[in-house]
């Protein structure tokens, strides 16, 4: 084997064949050996909650065998980075190692570290961006400072030079004569033993094909009515793109060109109101990394420095009963079911329950944060934190202190019939839909002839909003009152 022709791709969260410059790059070098790396010590391994992990599994399943089929494979090894980096040159004579760039602050810093020992030892290191369709280094503020504002840094973004289109995938790849072993995939213990019981229940399909396929029933139907209904957590409506592309399975680009194309438009100034409302939602997955690589403390502590005063309650009988989706409130209710049994949850109603946790019940944005980690398949440190951190009031353009939701108006704005809650609360199916969202308030007989009985049957509200609101708003004056002149 030539040593000059063999490339390592350090396959990091990117389980795709196309649009992927690192592979690419590698193809057109000569030999490649694809080789995910699964190191217990690492962030990646550290934060991962289960679903995630499970994710991962099918994904690394489906990518190895798309490699296959191109007359190439996945090495997989577990152990630190640089051990086997190390290892896996030494077997192939490698020469070069190439990879696409992840931008959490773990994820940054191991990329220098790693470029930093390779090149010092003499190897070639190419890394290429392709999770965004911006990087974060490219837009600043008239002042030179970083943009805490989403819709000044997406018109900027707008402006940058992306709009060229996605790489195809390879059509083969150059193999070694004789493959390095690889550990059984099963082996990392990713998978968890109700996998196959959310992956039915959410309709999911981990991997490059069942991204293409969420993006084609989108665009065949769904983005035209995405601006007007995309709130409305009954219907579906949405891509069902977060787990996709946050393990790099379709990259943002690919589903603008997509989009491009489906729409006839040139650039997305030429879109409609309903495609250019979704690619806005692209830029704000755009905007949650540019935030976190400019301000890596928000990982756990609040961007509005003046929410480090606020006095969050611990209170964990209270949460126990949101993760057990007992909280009296069917909007909250059902999202919770919806996410325990899915791994996903409406955007709309993360909103509702992150509203409830961190303004009604005053647990820390943290405490929720982690917990969605744990649960969400499309967990992603950049686009949680954004999410739990405006529901706070303490991000970047954030949700404004006095915007506490009421869950009863939002379920009734969003859900109006209630068929969302029906659908992962049966035990209200019968409640005539002008109570769903507030069975408290159902007269006896109504409720006992739905088979309703409130505290058995459906738990009691485990607090009354109107009493939660005062008790949230002068907590947030309190701050406000603190904050240095
Ligand atoms: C409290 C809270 C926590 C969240 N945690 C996550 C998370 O861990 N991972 C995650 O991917 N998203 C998170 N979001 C954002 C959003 O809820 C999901 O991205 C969205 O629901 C995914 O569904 P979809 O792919 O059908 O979205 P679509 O509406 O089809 O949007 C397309 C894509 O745009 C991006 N996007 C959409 N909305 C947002 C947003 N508000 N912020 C950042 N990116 C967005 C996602 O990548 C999404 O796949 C969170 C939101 C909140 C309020």
């Amino acid at each position: 084997m030539s040593r000059r022709t063999v490339t390592i791709l350090w396959v990091r969260r990117d389980f795709r064949l196309s649009d992927n410059p690192a592979l690419i790059a590698a193809v057109e070098e000569g030999i490649v050996i694809p080789l995910f790396i699964w190191d217990d010590s690492s962030s990646m391994a550290q934060d991962s909650g289960a679903r995630s992990k499970s994710w991962l599994h099918h994904s690394l399943e489906h990518f190895s065998l798309s490699l296959g089929k191109l007359g190439s494979r996945l090495l997989v090894r577990r152990g630190t980075y640089m051990r086997v980096l190390r290892e896996v040159i030494l077997e192939t004579g490698a020469q070069s190692v190439y990879w696409n760039r992840l931008l959490e602050p773990e994820e940054i810093a191991l990329g220098g570290h790693v470029r930093e020992t390779l090149e010092d030892a003499g190897f070639e290191c190419k890394v290429f961006d392709s999770h965004y369709l911006v990087t974060p280094w490219q837009h600043f503020t008239k002042q030179g400072e970083p943009y805490k504002v989403f819709t000044p840094f997406w018109k900027a973004a707008l402006q940058a030079d992306f709009y060229y289109p996605p790489l195809a995938a390879p059509q083969k790849i150059k193999s070694p004569a004789f493959w390095p072993k690889s550990a059984p995939l099963k082996d990392l213990q990713l998978e968890q033993p109700d996998d196959a019981d959310w992956i039915v229940e959410g309709g999911w399909n981990p991997g490059e094909t069942g991204a293409f396929s969420n993006l084609s029933s989108f665009l065949d139907g769904q983005v035209q009515r995405y601006k007007q209904k995309r709130n409305r957590p009954d219907l579906d409506l949405t891509s069902m793109l977060s787990p996709h592309l946050h393990f790099g399975e379709i990259t943002p680009r690919s589903v603008l060109f997509s989009l491009l194309h489906t729409m006839e438009a040139g650039h997305p100034a030429e879109f409609d109101e309903e495609t250019g409302t979704f690619v806005a939602q692209l830029g704000w997955r755009e905007f949650a990394s540019y935030l976190l690589y400019h301000f890596p403390h928000t990982r756990t502590e609040p961007l509005r420095s003046e929410f480090q005063a606020m006095e969050w309650v611990n209170d964990p009988d209270a949460f126990d009963l949101v993760r057990m989706a007992n909280t009296g409130y069917p909007i909250v209710d059902a999202g919770i079911r919806q996410l325990n049994a899915t791994g996903w949850m409406h955007n709309r109603v993360r909103m509702i329950v992150a509203s409830f946790l961190t303004k009604d019940l005053m647990i820390h944005w943290r405490e929720g944060a982690a917990w969605f980690m744990e649960k969400l398949v499309d967990a992603d440190c950049a686009n949680n934190i954004l999410g739990w951190q405006w529901t706070a009031g303490c991000g970047a353009d954030a949700a404004p202190y006095f915007r506490i939701f009421n869950p009863v108006r939002q379920g009734e704005s969003y859900d109006p019939d209630g068929i969302y809650v029906k659908r992962w609360l049966p035990e209200l199916k019968d409640l005539p839909s002008n109570y769903i969202h507030h069975p408290w308030d159902a007269p006896d007989d109504l409720l006992k002839k739905a088979g309703v009985v409130l505290g058995s049957t459906y738990p009691e509200r485990i607090i009354d909003h109107n009493e939660a609101r005062i008790r949230a708003l002068a907590a947030y004056d309190q701050i406000r009152i603190s904050k240095p002149a």
